[in-house]
């Protein structure tokens, strides 16, 4: 590793950027300099982080002498990945690692795919597509790294289908002393099992095999339909296809609904003035104006839901999976996001439309409901159970603290868990009874980082400590 002057940063190179206090073992005294190209505040804006220094290592023995270093000088040491997490799981006042310059994909053997762990989801989806290849289901966006993605559960919506990291088949890791383990079936599958979702608290994944499936086109139908008649079938709408989801202004009467169903014929995608007309004017530019509007005139926010429900348009596309699954999100906003019991989302939804009133301040912003398969993964927020997933979101600026505590109170009620990379009042405290395999996570995490060299404020409050196992 070599330490450089932030002028002569490469994202290509190894390179380290001190920001205040003592390099890691370096005896002179070094100027306090500001780091280039790392992000040390996330995509919302609503956390940001002063690291002793910032590090860019190319390679994975790069990666373990930054952590080798920091363990032996007692630092902490955390990654950022794409920075597009609303909690500060990827925040530290210790060594901030960017792994933006492990970006390539590895190597193709048949569906299974090895990719360094920095690369991002548009990156990987473009890969893939050129050799055949896609993951089988996606989240909103594209923008994350594959580490950050899967290091928080990240989902998409599928009653048959799990989130990313059910798509692990094999990983390296760098563990707090700087080792680096290749993990897959043959070698050690019960850490497989439990390291693919660690909220970077069990190390620094700097490589991950993902099991993909043939390239596939999706056929995207949008309709408007009334909340009634979605709730009262709730569980048979949400298996009526491959993937269901819906969105649903709080206090409204009608949802927007989404189902994409895998097809074989060929793309028929919107024409390039429909799409800017669709998801760059109409979800972004349009959707941020009257949000700007709903947050200076509060009184006028529900007559604007109502507006923009009315305004929600039908679409019937097919178009590649990975163009159908993400979309651009412009418009910054605060989310929350809890995994319930598929059969509780009806009655959840009651309860908060019945609550919604009495708030202080008007969700702007429409509701997200979606489901994916449960799990093995002990950390996985679906872990166990079909999942069932209410995303509460709010205008950048507007206040969301009411509202969102309000609707965790409900979620509370179905033992729900919040989503590791979005917003949440919960602790180690209220959340271990909630995953049954909550100790085997923190067995895994005493063995591989004994010392807490990956913790930072976010694990010391949803984790605690490192356990200590005789
Ligand atoms: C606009 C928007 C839309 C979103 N849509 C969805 C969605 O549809 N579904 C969903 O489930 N979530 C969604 N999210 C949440 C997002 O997917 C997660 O927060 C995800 O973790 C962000 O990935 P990232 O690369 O930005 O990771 P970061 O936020 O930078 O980091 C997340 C965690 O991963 C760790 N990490 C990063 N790299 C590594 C590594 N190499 N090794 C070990 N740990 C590592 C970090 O230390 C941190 O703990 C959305 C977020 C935004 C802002």
């Amino acid at each position: 590793m070599k330490s450089s002057a932030p002028s002569q940063l490469s994202r290509r190179s190894d390179a380290t950027t001190q920001c205040g206090g003592a390099p890691l073992g370096a005896r002179k005294r070094v100027r306090y300099v500001w780091h280039v190209g790392v992000k040390t505040k996330n995509w919302a804006g609503n956390q940001r982080c002063v690291p002793v220094a910032v590090h860019q290592p190319t390679s994975t023995t790069g990666v373990a002498e930054v952590v080798r270093r920091a363990a032996v000088a007692g630092a902490r040491v955390k990654v950022i990945g794409a920075g597009h997490s609303f909690t500060d799981v990827a925040m530290t006042d210790g060594h901030l690692l960017s792994l933006d310059g492990l970006n390539r994909v590895l190597e193709v053997d048949g569906n299974d795919v090895t990719v360094q762990a920095g690369i991002r989801l548009f990156e990987l989806n473009e890969q893939l597509a050129r050799r055949g290849l896609a993951m089988p289901n996606l989240g909103d966006i594209d923008r994350q790294s594959i580490a950050g993605a899967v290091s928080t559960a990240t989902h998409g919506t599928g009653a048959g289908l799990g989130n990313i990291a059910t798509r692990i088949v094999g990983f390296e890791l760098v563990t707090g002393d700087g080792s680096i383990r290749r993990v897959d079936e043959a070698n050690d599958p019960e850490l497989l099992r439990v390291a693919r979702v660690g909220l970077g608290a069990l190390g620094i994944l700097t490589e991950v095999t993902l099991r993909c499936v043939p390239a596939f086109n999706l056929h995207a139908v949008e309709t408007i339909e009334p909340l009634a008649d979605v709730l009262d079938d709730f569980e048979a709408v949400m298996h009526s296809t491959d993937h269901v989801e819906f969105y649903w202004f709080p206090g409204g009467r009608r949802v927007q609904v989404k189902r994409n169903t895998r097809t074989d014929e060929p793309a028929a995608p919107q024409s390039k003035i429909a799409h800017i007309r669709d998801k760059w004017i109409g979800e972004n530019l349009a959707f941020g104006t009257v949000c700007r509007v709903g947050r200076r005139f509060p009184a006028a926010a529900p007559k604007i839901a109502k507006l923009i429900t009315a305004s929600a348009s039908e679409r019937d596309v097919i178009d590649r999976s990975d163009k159908i699954f993400c979309s651009p999100r412009k418009v910054r906003f605060l989310e929350m996001e809890y995994g319930i019991p598929l059969d509780a989302v009806p009655e959840a939804i009651g309860r908060i439309n019945s609550l919604v009133p009495s708030l202080p301040f008007p969700p702007m912003f429409p509701i997200e409901v979606r489901v994916s398969q449960g799990d093995d993964i002990p950390l996985s927020t679906a872990h166990g159970r079909t999942s069932g997933w209410i995303a509460v979101h709010q205008y950048i600026g507007a206040p969301y603290e009411a509202y969102f505590q309000a609707v965790e109170q409900i979620m509370n009620d179905y033992s729900g868990r919040p989503h590791w990379g979005k917003m949440h009042f919960q602790s180690a405290q209220t959340l271990a009874s909630r995953y049954d395999e909550w100790e085997v996570f923190q067995a895994a995490r005493a063995e591989l980082d004994p010392a807490g060299t990956f913790a930072n404020a976010y694990t010391d409050r949803v984790l605690g400590p490192v356990a200590v196992f005789a």
